[in-house]
Parts: C-alpha cells; structure tokens; sequence
C-alpha cells in the first residue's frame, strides 16, 4: 500500500485545491438554495458541472476526447477529498459519470461512447437509473419489464420504481427482458433510453424526508433503436452487474466524506449543551465518538488498499460487497450519533431558530437509512460475500 505521494500526485492535488479556492463563491452560490427551491437548485448544480467541465475537471481519469485528463486512479482520489473538503457541490449527474460512463468504456460501442460520454460529463444529459421494479428490487433478476424488437427499434412496457432524479432524468439505462424463455439471469438486455421520448411517463415519488426527485417511471410501447442496447442482446445481466460494482465499489463512498461528518459530530458535542455541561463530557458519547474514529480510520486505509490494487491493474469483484456494507452501516451509525448529540434539537426544521446546519442534520440522518438499502440491501451484499467471497455454500 503506497502512502506517499509522488512529486506529479503532489502536484495535481495543489492544482485542484488551489482551483476549488479560487472558485469558492460560485460552490458558495450554488449551496445557497435548498433543494426544497427544487428546480432552481437543480439549474444551480448543472451550471456548475459545466464549469467543472470547461476547466477539465469534470471527469478527470476519462480521456481527453471526452472532456476528462487522462488522470490515474489515485490523482481522482486526490480530486474527491480536495472537492469534499472544499464542500463541493453534490455531483448532479453520479448516476452517468459513475455508473454508465465506465459502464460504456467497458462494454459499450464506439458509437454509444461517442454519442453520450462527453454530454454526461458536461450535464447535457442527465442519466437515471432503471433497475428496480415494484417485485423486483433484491432479486432483481425477476424484473418483468420487456424489450421487444420491432425492425430497427426495441420497444418498451414496463415499470420502474425508485428511480433517483427521475424528475431531471434527460436518460435512462433499462433493465428489460428481451427473451421471456431463457433461465431468470439470462434473457435480459441493458438498453438506453431516451426518458423525452414519446411513451415514457415520469411520475414524481416524495421520500420521507419531503423530497421528490425520485420517481416512478412508466414505459409504454416507448421506442429506442436497437443501437442503443450495451453489450449483446439478452446478455444484460453481466453489464448490470459491472455497474453494480461501480456502485458498490467506487465513486459514493469516499473516506473524505466520512472523515467530515465525523469532524462536524465531534464539533456538535463540544457545543451541545448536556447535563449542564456539553455532549463531550458524557462517558457514552465519547466512547461512540473514539469508535466513529476508529471505523472511519480503517475505511480510509482499506480504501487506500482498494485504490492501490487498482491502480496496480487489478479489478473489483465481488469484495465492493464488503465495501458498500461499511460504509452504509458506518455512515447510519454517525448520523445516529449526531442525533442523540443534538437530542430534541435534532429535529428542529429548516428555518427554525436554533437548528443546527438550518435542520440538515434530520434529514440526513434519515437519508443514511437509505444507503444501507440502494445498491443492494445490506442483507444482500452479506448474501454476496457469504457465497462470493468466502464460498460459504448457499443453504
Ligand atoms: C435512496 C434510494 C435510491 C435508489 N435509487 C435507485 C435507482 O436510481 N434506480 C433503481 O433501479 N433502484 C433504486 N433504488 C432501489 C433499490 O435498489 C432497492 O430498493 C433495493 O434493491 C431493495 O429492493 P426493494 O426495495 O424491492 O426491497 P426488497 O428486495 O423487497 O427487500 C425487502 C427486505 O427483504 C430483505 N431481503 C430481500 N431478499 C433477501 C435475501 N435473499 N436474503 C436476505 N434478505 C433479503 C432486504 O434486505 C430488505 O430488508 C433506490 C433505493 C433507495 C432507498
């Protein structure tokens, strides 16, 4: 495991700080609109993808063709802990750049890289995600959404559910099945779809903490050509599960995220008042204090290792499994502890006087509930490493 940074890495990391410096009013102004403002946030984040584009930090390990630099695996690592230090704006478009976009690097077309990979990074397109169906989530292989070919267009009925953006979706890629009598896993196909065309409704979802950027997506008879199915007709299950790694593995759970909510909870107890004194005095908050140090230390280093197996050519397999289950459950358990430091504050609601981070706080205790469930439940990546990992037989 390298811990050092070589004088190029160095260099690359005081290039992205000193950029992110010069740029921290226009992250100010994209951060001072809450999403509750909805559309005008939304606008806010892609103006600020094309920024991140024009000065070529977009995508920054894609090749120079489309819009990246060509940067090794550890220089965006160095990326995203300058860019959470600095509280960069959420990444509007993950789904695309962190998913589809190394998705189509591996098992797309020229044609289908050249047609999406630069509109992702640059926020013309924004990609959702069509997996889960209403029966078919954890066993997604039952998904009944069908693809049939129709001359030079598949043509698409079916639903999906709890697609993320759904509401800002330009596109999605689709699980469909395309082969009704082949076994569960095979007979499936990953298509791309264009969410504007006629016979695709988007039907807006509100989370429990009163958002709705998620959403129901409806296909009817809707219609995409055929060029836009990744990888072979009925062999989608295999490209699924490469964008399943990616999810699992890389790009949403950076130890420098982890590491700043930690530094946040720490603060909270030094402020909170309690028993007459503050949070920190209690035994039991401190004790949970020293173990969130612990898990988000061996986090970092065990991504530090993923990183460096990587950058050494090797691939990720099943172990992103071992990964996403860390960190969802590690991330639900430091915003547990932001909450019993901040007792009945906790629930203070935007706007009121006295809530920490103006009532963030609530709601992001209550989104990290929903880290231990996408990409794949926590029960489910537990199946995975069970049998995948460490060969344990089924029954
Ligand atoms: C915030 C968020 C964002 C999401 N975004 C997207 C998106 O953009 N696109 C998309 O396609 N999907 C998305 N999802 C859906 C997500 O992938 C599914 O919710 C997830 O796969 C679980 O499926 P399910 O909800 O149908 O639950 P189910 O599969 O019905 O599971 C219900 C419960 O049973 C347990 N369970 C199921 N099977 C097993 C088993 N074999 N062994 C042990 N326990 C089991 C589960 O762990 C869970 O506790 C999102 C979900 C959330 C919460």
């Amino acid at each position: 495991m390298d811990f050092e940074l070589s004088p190029e890495d160095a260099a690359f990391r005081d290039e992205v700080r000193g950029w992110l410096a010069e740029n921290r009013d226009q992250i100010e102004h994209v951060r001072a609109v809450n999403w509750e403002d909805g559309g005008e946030r939304f606008e806010r984040y892609r103006e600020w993808e094309r920024i991140l584009f024009d000065a070529g930090w977009g995508a920054v390990t894609w090749p120079k063709e489309y819009g990246g630099r060509g940067a090794s695996l550890v220089q965006q690592a160095l990326f995203t802990d300058e860019y959470v230090r600095a509280k960069g704006p959420d990444r509007i478009n993950r789904l695309g750049l962190n998913l589809l976009a190394p998705t189509l690097m591996l098992h797309g077309t020229a044609e289908q890289r050249e047609a999406h990979l630069s509109k992702i990074a640059r926020c013309d397109e924004i990609w959702c995600q069509g997996f889960s169906e209403p029966n078919a989530g954890s066993d997604l292989a039952s998904l009944r959404t069908r693809a049939v070919r129709d001359g030079d267009d598949f043509v698409i009925t079916g639903q999906k559910i709890w697609t993320s953006l759904g509401v800002f979706g330009d596109w999605i890629f689709v699980l469909c099945r395309t082969n009704p009598d082949a076994p569960k896993h095979k007979g499936i196909s990953f298509i791309l779809c264009d969410m504007h065309a006629p016979g695709v409704e988007v039907r807006p979802l509100v989370q429990i903490n009163g958002d709705a950027r998620f959403a129901e997506i409806f296909f009817t008879e809707a219609r995409t050509p055929a060029s836009n199915v990744v990888g072979a007709v009925d062999e989608g299950w295999r490209v699924a599960m490469t964008t399943l790694g990616f999810e699992r593995g890389t790009g949403l759970g950076s130890p420098a995220v982890f590491n700043r909510i930690l530094d946040e909870v720490v603060d909270l107890t030094r402020r909170s008042p309690r028993d007459g004194g503050v949070a920190a005095d209690d035994p039991d908050i401190r004790r949970r204090v020293a173990q969130a140090y612990i898990e988000t230390r061996i986090f970092e280093l065990s991504s530090q290792r993923t990183l460096t197996r990587l950058a050494k050519g090797g691939t990720l397999g099943p172990e992103a499994s071992l990964t996403k289950l860390y960190w969802s459950e590690m991330e639900a358990r430091l915003e547990e502890l932001a909450m019993d430091v901040l007792g009945p504050r906790a629930e203070l609601a935007k706007g009121s006087p006295g809530a920490e981070r103006n009532g963030d706080w609530y709601s992001e205790y209550l989104y990290a509930r929903a880290s231990m469930i996408f990409a794949g439940t926590s029960e489910v990546q537990k199946n995975v490493i069970a049998q995948r990992v460490l060969g344990l037989p089924r029954e």
